[in-house]
């Protein structure tokens, strides 16, 4: 690994050891990539777990890991264990990518609903007071703090969702019935 795409060591603030790695990897089908790591654990379940026994591929999964913030661990598992469900004939779904999608919104608004049952809803969805209410000190969102609420709404507008955070009932037209909101 060092010989074929480390170009650097990383480290925790302080640490001598310095156990992190920096690597590159020039790949014609996906370009550059650079990343901090891979560590042995993301190498050894999105690599030979899944098959895989070449960098680039490698790289390019733990790059897209992290771009969907995904664990990289448990996604090798995950798609390993899909691999061999698929080849002894496990699991036969056939779904194409509209179906997988709607499946995957239907998977959300169940969950929403659930938890809207125990009294979830918009004013659950906030993040530490400390990055809503003091501003970065430099940089370029130097004097800035997040603003949430205009984030909320866009993200329920995309999920279709009301202003509280909460699926309407017609979400539930397209699958299994998930049962009534609370609102
Ligand atoms: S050994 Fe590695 S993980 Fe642990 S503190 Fe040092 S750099 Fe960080």
């Amino acid at each position: 690994m060092r010989r074929d795409i480390v170009v650097g060591d990383a480290s925790c603030f302080g640490c001598p050891v310095a156990c992190g790695k920096r690597s590159y990897v020039a790949s014609e089908k996906y370009g550059p990539m650079r990343i901090e790591g891979p560590e042995f654990e993301t190498i050894g379940l999105l690599g030979p777990n899944c098959g895989v026994g070449d960098w680039e591929h490698i790289v390019r999964a733990t790059q897209i890991c992290d771009d969907y913030g995904f664990d990289t661990m448990n996604a090798g598992g995950c798609v390993a264990l899909a691999m061999e469900c698929f080849e002894k004939g496990i699991i036969g779904l056939n779904m194409d990518e509209d179906s997988l999608n709607s499946a995957a919104e239907r998977i959300i608004n169940l969950e929403r609903l659930y938890n809207s049952r125990l009294g979830v809803s918009r004013k659950d969805d906030t993040l530490p007071q400390r990055f809503l209410k003091e501003s970065m000190i430099k940089g370029n969102s130097a004097g800035e703090t997040i603003e949430l609420d205009p984030m909320l709404d866009e993200y329920y507008d995309i999920m279709g969702w009301s202003k509280d955070g909460l699926p309407p009932e017609e979400k539930n037209s397209h699958g299994p019935s998930y049962g009534k909101r609370q609102s």
